[in-house]
């Protein structure tokens, strides 16, 4: 027989446990399936493998944080879609001894993945409220190799230049030149180019050790703009 009660029903050993330990099998999942879409650098998908997306997704979104698709943030901006996160990560060959510099913060989803692979990232967001939640998650995962800053990135990092890598994750109009101005001889950027409603296409531009650019172009993307001047 059933009674109403006021007094809260136990949980199961196995309520909650069950949720959290979804995520850890959803990631591996996930990798497989960027795997097979073709991204076979291991020590990629081993950095996104390490790095929690459900922490860096808004509540409401968390049970869809391992699907492969860009999701909404605050101010109107997006987490990447992972299969995007991976091609880029890729694209941009980071070594441990290197430091990155990436332009749009947003969640902080792309700066994890990059501070596993990298001795330091530099990152810069315009959106204050975007990037004191991005810090938080930081400091919460215990990161300790990113540098935040607020403001326009479309001016780079002068003080922390020049830069082995250079990540872009908003569409660009054509390639910051301030930016290449920032990057090292023999260093690589990866930058969406493009308006905000046509095509993008996601470059790897390559400075090579006598300072000539060379361009690659490699897969149509669509990203939030670069928003220049603020
Ligand atoms: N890398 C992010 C994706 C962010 S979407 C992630 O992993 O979640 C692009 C971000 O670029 C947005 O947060 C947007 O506010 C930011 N942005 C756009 N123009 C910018 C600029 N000029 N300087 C700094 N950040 C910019």
């Amino acid at each position: 027989m059933f009674t109403v009660s006021d007094t809260p029903v136990a949980p199961s050993p196995y309520f909650g446990q069950e949720e959290e330990d979804d995520n850890p099998t959803r990631r591996i999942r996930l990798i497989m399936k960027l795997r097979s879409s073709g991204v076979r650098d291991t020590t990629v998908l081993s950095a996104i493998e390490g790095v929690p997306r459900e922490k860096f997704v808004t509540e409401a979104f968390t049970t869809h944080a391992y699907d492969d698709t860009a999701l909404p943030i605050a101010c109107g901006q997006t987490i990447s879609q992972p299969t995007v996160v991976a091609w880029m990560t890729a694209a941009l060959d980071v070594q441990q001894r290197h430091t990155v510099l990436e332009i749009g913060t947003g969640s902080g989803y792309q700066s994890a993945v990059l501070a596993k692979l990298a001795r330091r990232v530099y990152t810069i967001e315009r959106h204050r409220e975007l990037l004191r939640e991005a810090e938080g998650r930081f400091a919460e995962l215990g990161i300790p190799n990113i540098v935040t800053r607020l403001g326009d990135g479309s001016r780079g990092w002068k003080e922390a230049a020049p830069f082995d890598r250079i990540m872009v994750t908003a569409a660009a109009p054509v390639v910051p030149m301030e930016l290449l101005s920032q990057l090292r001889e023999g260093g690589v950027m990866v930058v969406p180019v493009g308006e905000e409603n046509n095509a993008q296409m996601l470059l790897r531009v390559v400075k090579d050790e006598q300072g000539a650019i060379l361009t690659e172009e490699i897969l149509p993307v669509r990203f939030v703009p670069l928003v220049s001047g603020s």
